[in-house]
């Protein structure tokens, strides 16, 4: 297929137009077909999660994951990529990605006239296609939609209705892709607003000119339960248009949280002395987080992550935007609180001995 170089090539081939959603439904009924795992290296969510995340690709859905931190969210999100098809055919140079068999843009449609079966074809990998945006207060509509760009309006003496003084935001960029945005309630109601028109209509509306660019983006996102109250919300109508809701969990079993620690903890170094960790030690491990997260002495609004017990390995390993430093906190009375104070006093002497044995584990790992 990448041998193909031009629009005419491209139709002689029969390649066929299909929109993201088709593509993924398509790739996720041959992976099954095959009995291919579809989420490799996702452990204990076979029977729930994951089953979950297929119906909704297969009925076509937007998606958000709903879960606490270190639920394996963004990972989930991120290899969604492995649906798409390798590469895709693309106008060349054209900003959104536009398909040489159906340009949207004006700049590839008027190559599309001028040239013809001629009009150059480039081919985009799937890790190209997968772009995804943490929700901060900060994020503009400007960032995610895109704006007018006036100084290239003056320069090329166009008006601010023509499409060509656009400067692309970032879901506009990734038209033909997976758009991904973690924490959506962080996101100011307003910019939530912006893509809604995305969700519904489909297109691209910048400023309020009446620019309408199909846009074909499948958008997913994620969010923690706790912040619907304490740090904002989804507005309604987004939530309606988000049509599969998934919750995601801690791992259920003890054996399935070694798994996943082991794949994830940094623990094959190159050092003179080899460290063995009994398996009961493991488990021991294991324990504490799944303790910690029936425990009242932990705050359980923040979770007890996956990664609570991989201390050991490198931060921002897996990039889980998701995570915050502290992998669990005790729950500190407010102020104005009529508990007695011994309470808290009992609370953080208890947290600190729940901490002890993982604080001894990872001192111990590293000096030996
Ligand atoms: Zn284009």
């Amino acid at each position: 297929m990448t041998a193909i170089h031009t629009l005419g090539e491209l139709r002689a081939s029969g390649y066929p137009i299909r929109s993201v959603k088709d593509e993924m439904r398509e790739n996720l009924l041959a992976t099954i077909a095959r009995r291919e795992t579809t989420f490799p290296g996702i452990h204990g969510y076979e029977r729930t999660v994951i089953p979950a995340i297929h119906n909704a690709i297969l009925s076509k859905h937007d998606v958000i994951l709903l879960g606490l931190r270190g639920q394996a969210k963004t990972r989930i999100l991120r290899s969604l990529t492995s649906l798409l098809d390798e590469r895709i055919p693309v106008v060349e140079g054209c900003e959104i990605n536009d398909s040489p068999l159906q340009p949207m843009c004006k700049r590839c449609r008027r190559l599309a006239t001028e040239k013809g079966d001629d009009l150059p074809v480039a081919w985009m990998h799937r890790d190209e296609r997968y772009r995804e945006k943490l929700a901060t207060p900060d994020v503009t509509v400007a960032d995610l939609v895109g704006d007018i760009d006036p100084i290239k309006a003056a320069n090329q003496r166009l008006t601010y209705a023509d499409e060509e003084v656009i400067h692309y935001g970032i879901i506009p960029r990734t038209n033909r892709g997976i758009f991904a945005i973690n924490e959506l309630p962080d996101l100011a109601p307003r910019i939530q607003v912006a893509l809604l028109n995305i969700l519904e209509e489909r297109d691209l509306q910048i400023r309020g000119f009446p620019v309408r660019i199909p846009m074909d983006v499948v958008l997913v996102f994620s969010a923690n339960p706790e912040d619907y109250t304490s740090r904002g919300n989804i507005i309604t109508p987004l939530k309606d248009r988000i049509d599969s809701q998934i919750l995601t969990h801690y791992p259920q079993k003890v054996e399935t949280a070694m798994q996943i620690t082991s794949q994830e903890a940094w623990t094959e170094r190159a050092s003179k002395v080899k460290i063995e960790v009994p398996d009961y030690v493991r488990q021991l491990v294991e324990q504490i987080a799944f303790v910690a997260r029936d425990s009242e002495l932990v705050d359980q609004s923040s979770g007890v992550s996956a990664r609570l017990t991989e201390p050991g390995a490198p931060r921002g390993h897996d990039g889980g935007d998701d995570d915050l430093p502290a992998p669990f906190r005790l729950r500190h009375a407010p102020s104005g609180d009529h508990r007695q104070s011994g309470d808290g006093v009992r609370g953080r002497a208890a947290g600190r001995r729940g901490r002890g044995p993982e604080a001894d584990r990872h001192r111990g790992g590293e000096a030996v």
